[in-house]
């Protein structure tokens, strides 16, 4: 059998790595020039400095790259590095692009494991130059060793804290935190914590991070709301509402970060089965617990198929691999089953409780007129309002009245945000509007790269 994985952060790689113990032969495609994904980025070539700022996570995650850099390349498993995916048919068909060649290739099971997306925070100001996500930052420290300086971060969610003191341990720590979360959404958010040892760890990591902020003398901002960035000669202005009053601060950089949701460009180009998952305000596929989607042959692994953490992602992996070998009528031992779906349901108590805690708020997901919601075509918000106004009834129509989602990230980024808006507008919940219609090229490839087509049999 041929099975063909997207993507090598660790719910891929532990597909593959499942997978290998078998006969199959295997292809794991990837964008990055080697293993890791988000969070194991150069991961495998760590110094020993990098356990100490990145964490033991990040050193672990080290240990599982080098495990799959050791059989990865014999003669059934192919790593293909550097390579963008940007088409996968219903029939199993792989598309990919490297250099000025694209190829494409028919397998008999795809597991799609490619991972979460920051979700967009549109506020006025942050396509300004300077300003980037939490973690575009991060992909800066683990592969550029480079942090912004004297650094505002605004949101919510653990990479916030995260990536906070990692730039403390490198030596640039941030100027400040303006925190979206308020004290009502920890009154709310405490009802969904059903402690296990998995969320004891989680939370116990998490008083770390705030007790080494606090010791660092690192100001954290709370219920920060109405948040605004001007920026001239790279010193941005930031001002936002806290406790009833208006508030400046200069920064160097601004880091945005609102949470992750699933990266679903692929599970909505093959038109899978999506439902919308209330807790953390985005769709999520529709899978069963071992990864199968709604068609036959297609399965989801990791953060792709719902938000569980890298953690979560590998079991998820190994269970996606398991879904595939179980389909094709070859044994699976029960007992490992079992004890890998026990441990992969564990994660989702503390999804419950961090989803309530940092809930979207509506000042940013459903921003005010003049910000711009789609970077590639400098939409703004009172463009889409305008648009639902003259009739407008979904993101699909809203194409045609103003190309937004056409540009080169094909709505991957202002996907979420017109959906909210539409919905807003008209009155309706998001889970009334549906979503763009997502096609094939899901990522820009060139003309070159059609004409010098090769197909792999
Ligand atoms: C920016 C960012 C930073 C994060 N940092 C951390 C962190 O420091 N600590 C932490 O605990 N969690 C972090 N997370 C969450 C963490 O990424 C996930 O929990 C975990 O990595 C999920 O693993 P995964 O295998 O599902 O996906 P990922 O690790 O994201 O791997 C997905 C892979 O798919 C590849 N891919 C996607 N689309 C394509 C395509 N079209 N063609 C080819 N390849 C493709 C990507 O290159 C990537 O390597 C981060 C998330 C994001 C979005």
């Amino acid at each position: 059998m041929q099975v063909g994985i997207i993507g090598a952060g660790p719910a891929g790689m532990m597909a593959a790595l499942t997978l290998i113990e078998t006969n199959h032969e295997i292809t794991l495609i990837d964008e990055q020039s080697m293993g890791g994904g988000q969070i194991y980025r150069h991961a495998a070539q760590m110094a020993s400095q990098d356990a100490r700022i990145f964490g033991s996570d990040y050193a672990a995650g080290g240990d599982l790259v080098r495990r799959f850099n050791t059989v990865a390349d014999n003669e059934r498993l192919t790593h293909i590095k550097g390579a963008t995916v940007w088409s996968v048919t219903e029939d199993r068909e792989i598309a990919w692009s490297v250099g000025e060649i694209s190829y494409s290739r028919l397998f008999d099971a795809v597991i799609l494991a490619t991972g979460a997306l920051e979700r967009a925070m549109p506020i006025v100001g942050w396509t300004n130059p300077g300003v980037m996500t939490v973690g575009a930052a991060q992909i800066l420290m683990k592969t550029a060793r480079h942090v912004p300086a004297e650094s505002v971060l605004i949101g919510s969610g653990p990479l916030l804290y995260l990536v906070a003191t990692q730039m403390l341990e490198m030596g640039t720590p941030p100027k400040a935190l303006l925190e979206t979360q308020t004290i009502s959404d920890y009154l709310y958010a405490f009802p969904h914590l059903r402690l296990n040892s998995t969320v004891i760890a989680y939370l116990l990591k998490g008083a770390g991070m705030l007790r080494k902020l606090s010791s660092a003398g690192i100001r954290r901002h709370t219920a920060v709301s109405d948040v605004s960035i001007t920026s001239e000669a790279g010193q941005h202005r930031v001002a936002f509402s806290c406790g009833g009053k208006m508030h400046k601060i200069t920064a160097g950089h601004v880091l945005v970060h609102a949470g992750v949701h699933p990266n679903i460009q692929f599970s909505q180009s093959l038109g899978l089965a999506h439902c919308w998952n209330e807790a953390n305000h985005c769709l999520d596929p529709d899978i069963d617990a071992m990864g199968r989607s709604s068609k036959s042959g297609i399965y989801i692994a990791g953060d792709g198929a719902g938000i569980l953490g890298a953690d979560a992602a590998q079991l998820s992996g190994q269970l996606a691999a398991m879904a595939v070998l179980t389909d094709q009528g070859e044994s699976v031992e029960a007992s490992i089953l079992a004890a890998t779906l026990s441990k992969h349901r564990r994660f989702r108590s503390i999804r419950a409780f961090l989803d309530r805690l940092y809930k979207p708020k509506k000042w940013y997901s459903v921003p005010d007129d003049e910000t711009i919601i789609c970077r590639c075509e400098e939409v703004t918000a009172s463009t889409v309002r305008n648009a639902v106004r003259l009739g407008c009834l979904g993101p699909n129509q809203l194409k045609a009245f103003s190309r937004c989602g056409m540009g080169n990230c094909q709505g991957r980024y202002c996907g979420m945000t017109v959906v909210n808006l539409i919905a807003d507008t008209r009155g309706l919940s998001p889970a009334e509007i549906g979503y763009y219609r997502i096609r094939s090229p899901i990522k820009p490839i060139t003309l070159e790269q059609i004409a010098n087509h090769d197909t792999i049999n």
